[in-house]
C-alpha cells in the first residue's frame, strides 16, 4: 500500500511539473527593450512585415530555426503578384546568416500564408516541412507539396494532441486540427493551433481560425490555452477574437499581422477595442513593421521598428 501511495505521489509530482512547464502559473514579466539584457539563451520570435499575410521566424536557445508561414499573395492574383518570400523573407533570413531551416510550418493552405514558401524552399535547406494535412485550400498548394516532394524534404503533419520537446525547455503543444478530421468548413478553420513554451514564456500561434474553432478550443482546453503572447487570429478580422477566446487565452500581448491599407479592412476596429478592453498590448506589422519578441523564459520584451533588423 505504501508503495502504491509513493508511486501515486511521484506520478502527481511529475504531472504537476509537466503541466507547469507549458501553462505558466507564474507570470512572465514584460520589461522595456532597454531594460532587457539579450543573452545567447534567448528565445527569439520575429514577426516579419510581409504585407497582408503571416510570417514568423523563431530562433530557439539552441539555435534551431523555425519558419511559421511566409506571407504571400492570394492565388487569384496570379504568378506575377508581389512575392514577399523573395522580397522580404529570403533576404531577411540571409541577413541573419540562415542557411538551414529546421522546421518550415504552414498554418493552413491559403496563399497569404504559404505563397512566400516557394522562394524559401528554393533558397534554403529545409530539414522538415510541416502542415495540417488540409487539401481543400488554394489550388496552388498542391504545387508547394510537389516542390517539397521533389526536394525530398521530410514531410509531417501536426495534429491536436501532438506535443514534443524541441530541445530542453522548449516545448510545442498542438491543439488543432483534430486527428479524426476537420470539424468545420473552410481552410481558415483548418489552421494549426499550437503553443511554444519556454519556462514561464509562451506564445500561441492560431493561423486564421474563426469563431467556431475558438469555441471548440475554449470548451475543450480552457486554461491550457493561456499564453503570454497571442498571434491574433485571422489578421484581426471580426470573424475571430471572440471575448471568450481573449478571456481564455489571457494574453499580455497580441500580434496582428496585416498589410497597410489592406483590402479587407484588417484589423477591424471592434477587434482592437476588444483587446484594449482586456488590456492586451497590441502590436501590428502594418504600423510597427517587423516585431521582435525576446524571452529568457523568465521575462520578455517586445521590440518594434527597423533599428533592430540590421543585426
Ligand atoms: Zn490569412
Amino acid at each position: 500500500m505504501k508503495k502504491i501511495i509513493t508511486i501515486c505521489l511521484i506520478t502527481i509530482f511529475f504531472v504537476l511539473c509537466y503541466k507547469n512547464f507549458c501553462i505558466a502559473e507564474e507570470k512572465c514579466l514584460y520589461v522595456l527593450p532597454e531594460e532587457y539584457n539579450r543573452t545567447e539563451k534567448d528565445l527569439e520570435i520575429v514577426f516579419l512585415n510581409v504585407g497582408q499575410g503571416d510570417c514568423a521566424f523563431v530562433l530557439t536557445p539552441n539555435k534551431q530555426k523555425l519558419l511559421i508561414d511566409a506571407g504571400g499573395s492570394p492565388y487569384w492574383m496570379g504568378e506575377d503578384a508581389w512575392d514577399p518570400g523573395e522580397n522580404v523573407v529570403v533576404p531577411y533570413l540571409k541577413s541573419r546568416g540562415v542557411t538551414i531551416l529546421d522546421y518550415v510550418i504552414v498554418s493552413h493552405p491559403h496563399g497569404d500564408h504559404f505563397g512566400g514558401m516557394f522562394s524559401v524552399i528554393n533558397s534554403f535547406k529545409i530539414k522538415n516541412f510541416v502542415d495540417n494535412g488540409y487539401l481543400n485550400g488554394d489550388p496552388n498548394y498542391a504545387d508547394l507539396l510537389k516542390l517539397v516532394d521533389v526536394k525530398e524534404i521530410p514531410y509531417e503533419q501536426l495534429k491536436e494532441g501532438d506535443e514534443f520537446e524541441l530541445e530542453p525547455q522548449i516545448k510545442i503543444k498542438t491543439f488543432f486540427p483534430p486527428k479524426k478530421g476537420f470539424l468545420f468548413e473552410g481552410a481558415n478553420n483548418s489552421s494549426l493551433v499550437f503553443k511554444i513554451c519556454y519556462n514561464k514564456f509562451s506564445i500561441l500561434f492560431v493561423g486564421d481560425i474563426e469563431l467556431e474553432v475558438e469555441q471548440y478550443l475554449c470548451s475543450k482546453y480552457k486554461n491550457d490555452l493561456q499564453s503570454v503572447v497571442l498571434k491574433v487570429p485571422h489578421h484581426g478580422s471580426r470573424t475571430s477574437s471572440s471575448v471568450r477566446f481573449i478571456k481564455t487565452v489571457k494574453p499580455q500581448v497580441g500580434i496582428i499581422c496585416c498589410g497597410k491599407n489592406n483590402m479587407f479592412g484588417h484589423p477591424h476596429n471592434e477587434v482592437i477595442s476588444r483587446y484594449n478592453k482586456f488590456k492586451v498590448d497590441i502590436y501590428r506589422t502594418d504600423v510597427d513593421d517587423d516585431i521582435i519578441i525576446l524571452s529568457n523564459g523568465e521575462i520578455y520584451t517586445v521590440i518594434v521598428g527597423s533599428d533592430e533588423n540590421e543585426d
